[in-house]
């Protein structure tokens, strides 16, 4: 994606904050500067009590007091108007932002999807949300506030004394040269702060989702050395990127001591002179504030601001591909089954994993895919799932070509059976239906169908399978994934070497549930070569170096004594 398409889809996803959200922004921006003004409006009621105090006129005095009742009832009434509207702003911007966020990530295609890690998804829809919650939304805010409020100063100040706003604004001007080296610093600190964060949890991910295999080859000194030590420098990047923070607060307050102190004396010096009263001197010095604050904060804030930017238009480029599809056809049905002519695929250039393929799989048949590690079997079951494009040659399910198909309706008719099962932590049915809502009696006939009944008879209805099916069995999690597709109802089954990490008892008999399903087209990838169960299959297609070498029943396979009995023999002296 180049710079500028990035640069406006980062665009949609500001939309995003104000879709729907309108009235709250615009209330909340009202809000913001009646506050501000009456920030500013302080100062006068400080000039003004402290102008009363040495005239001694105690019927201003009275009036001055109810003044500043009203003042203090009308702050109050925007304060609240400000937390109803500018909180709800931000918590419905980053309600919608957070979802867009997710809807983009979920439908990128299952290829690209598997590009990233998934602790930077995680990343960006936790610590990067969160950043801009804080960075962009609310500091826009504080930004709007701060601006408005040095203006209505400077306004109110030209009003009461030039010379001494001069004063206040060469001294500013020396506060922000004297700033300016620090601002970047923090912004600097803040980024490494936050990349250092996005490694250490993706490396404690690791290790935990690893812990099994780290204790079975007792690495867990190392592992331990290794949090160890990213933990230490964590710490360090943050201690530092506190220190800098430190720094620049020393430094800030010497500037605002020092202008404030300026401003006070001369603006002594100027009462003293009778050109002034004693209250434009109290009420500047009220004001320096708000012209100080600014200074020390804005360049902070638009470093913030603009890193938070960046994090929207890195969100941008993750939903790269959530367009695509509108001129596509929808896939239906089956049709008479699904062919391959003359198929070319490499992921790669010059690696080919598939050397002109031909092969026809007929709709409501069963077929073993087998071969060699490496052989082309899974990148065959692939590209049926439309996550090969740039293939060459034709892949057709019921006649339409799979690189003209909407990626997602593809998935209405094939449903994938994968050696990794997405388990979670709740009961079998419910990990059954995967969030979707079914008839009792569909249930019961996809978990019979599947061969889960004993399972659930023995353990209940609800039996929790524990996080990542971690109190299932491998079968049993098989036996759920195989549910899930009777349940979907989808006409293809594909299944990749889905028992390969059962025993053979197990795997035979999760393949048998398999093969007994009637009317489903189903393509298994199989290493397993037992005659009882290859022979139950309609037909077996045997692959080797990304080439389909032969292919036909066990029998025929066997009376032709070619590639696939000599792996059949290998098979059974192993
Ligand atoms: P099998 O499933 O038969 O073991 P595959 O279809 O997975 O074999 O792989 C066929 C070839 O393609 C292998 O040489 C493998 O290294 C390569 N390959 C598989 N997946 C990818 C990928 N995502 N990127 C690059 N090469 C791949
Ligand atoms: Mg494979």
């Amino acid at each position: 994606m180049d710079k500028s398409t990035q640069k406006q889809r980062a665009k949609e996803y500001i939309r995003e904050f104000y879709r729907n959200n309108r009235a709250n922004f615009t209330l909340a921006v009202i809000a913001a500067t009646l506050s501000s003004g009456m920030q500013v409006g302080i100062a006068y009621l400080l000039k003004e009590l402290t102008d009363v105090s040495m005239s001694g006129d105690l019927g201003t005095l009275a009036g001055l007091v109810r003044t500043a009742v009203a003042f203090l009832l009308l702050t109050v009434g925007i304060w609240l108007l400000d937390r109803r509207f500018r909180h709800n702003f931000i918590r419905k911007a980053v309600e919608a932002y957070r979802n867009k966020a997710f809807d983009a990530i979920t439908s990128k295609g299952i290829a690209s999807f598997g590009k990233e890690n998934t602790s930077s998804y995680i990343s960006a829809l936790t610590n990067d949300v969160n950043s801009i919650e804080a960075n962009y939304l609310t500091a826009n805010f504080t930004f709007l506030t701060l601006t408005l409020q040095a203006v209505a100063s400077v306004g109110l100040m030209l009003w009461y004394s030039w010379p001494l706003t001069l004063t206040v604004m060469a001294l500013g001007v020396l506060l922000i040269a004297a700033s300016l080296p620090f601002g970047n610093r923090i912004a600097e600190q803040e980024r490494k702060v936050s990349e250092k964060n996005a490694g250490f949890l993706s490396m404690v991910k690791d290790l935990l989702s690893g812990l099994g295999v780290i204790k079975s080859f007792q690495a867990q000194e190392e592992a331990a050395a290794l949090y160890y030590d990213r933990n230490g420098k964590l710490e360090q990047t943050k201690c530092r990127r506190r220190k800098a923070a430190e720094t620049v607060n020393i430094v800030s307050f010497i500037g605002s001591f020092t202008v404030q102190m300026g401003v006070f004396c001369y603006g002594a010096y100027l009462s003293i002179q009778g050109r002034i009263t004693p209250g434009v001197v109290i009420a500047f010095v009220q004001m320096m504030n708000y012209i100080i604050s600014p200074i020390q904060q804005l360049p902070g804030l638009l470093a913030n601001r603009k890193a938070a930017v960046g994090l929207i238009e890195k969100m941008a480029v993750y939903g790269e591909d959530i367009s695509s599809g509108a001129n596509l056809e929808k896939l239906e049905t089956v049709g008479d089954g699904i062919r391959f002519e003359h198929v070319d695929f490499a992921y790669a250039e010059g690696a080919d994993a598939l050397k002109d393929v031909s092969v026809r799989f007929e709709a409501g048949k069963s077929y073993a895919i087998v071969g060699g590690s490496g052989s082309g079997k899974s990148t065959l079951l692939n590209l049926i799932m439309g996550s090969c494009p740039g293939y060459r040659g034709s892949v057709t399910v019921g006649g339409k070509e799979i690189s003209r198909l909407q990626p997602d309706s593809i998935f209405d008719v094939i449903s994938v059976i994968q050696q990794n099962v997405f388990i979670f932590d709740d009961t079998i049915a419910r990990n059954i239906c995967m969030f979707r809502e079914f008839d009792r009696e569909q249930v019961d006939w996809a978990v019979n169908g599947a061969g889960l009944s004993g399972l659930m008879d023995e353990k209940g209805e609800e039996y929790v399978c524990g996080e990542g099916g971690a109190c299932l069995s491998g079968g049993e999690r098989q036996r759920i994934a195989i549910a899930r597709s009777l349940l979907r109802n989808s006409p293809v089954l594909l299944v990749d070497e889905a028992t390969s990490a059962l025993d053979a008892e197990t795997a035979d008999s999760v393949t048998d549930s398999i093969l007994n399903i009637q009317g489903l087209t189903r393509l298994v990838v199989t290493h397993r070569l037992d005659e009882k169960t290859l022979s139950r299959f309609d037909g077996i297609v045997v692959m080797k170096n990304g080439r389909i070498t032969e292919q036909g029943t066990f029998q025929e396979l066997m009376e032709q004594r070619r590639y696939f009995y000599s792996l059949y023999m290998v098979s059974r002296e192993a």
